[in-house]
């Protein structure tokens, strides 16, 4: 993906909650959205962290395929990212919770193999960015810093 497709996605934000995290007390958050094209949606996505632990990393879950109205779970496809400070992101491929939480919304889960080299690989990342770079309520993350 070029550097203009990237900036031609959309990102519109949507829900926000929090909660508590059960190791350390620590506020956890959960985001939720959509990445579009301008036309038709790409993507939902939703990112889970804790405030202030930044070693406990942080979860974007993306679900991408077919979001039409007569569209079902069938035809969408979840993959989670686990995202540390100055590691970037990678594919979890652990997703037997997702699978359980998600069922409804998609029945396809994609693992590194699937991704990893595909021509879908580059719209992965390409949306995986702009959400990084551009929901406005990531702050914290994004000024999140490497272990010294
Ligand atoms: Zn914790």
């Amino acid at each position: 993906m070029t550097d203009t497709q990237a900036q031609n996605l959309h990102i519109e934000e949507d829900a926000r909650s929090t909660g508590t995290c059960d190791c350390c007390g620590h506020e956890t958050v959960s985001l939720s959205g959509f990445v579009s094209d301008g036309a038709a949606p790409l993507a939902a996505y939703f990112v889970a962290y804790t405030s202030g632990q930044p070693d406990h990393g942080a979860e974007f879950t993306f679900i991408t395929g077919d979001w039409a109205n007569e569209a079902t779970a069938k035809d969408r496809y979840v993959i989670v990212l686990l995202h540390f400070p100055g590691r970037g992101f990678m594919i979890d491929s652990d997703v037997a919770t997702k699978k359980a939480n998600m069922r409804e919304l998609a029945s396809n889960f994609l693992d590194r193999d699937d991704i990893v080299g595909s021509d879908f690989a580059d719209k992965l990342f390409g949306m995986v960015d702009a959400v990084y770079t551009r929901d406005s309520r990531l702050d914290e993350l994004r000024n999140w810093k490497p272990d010294a």
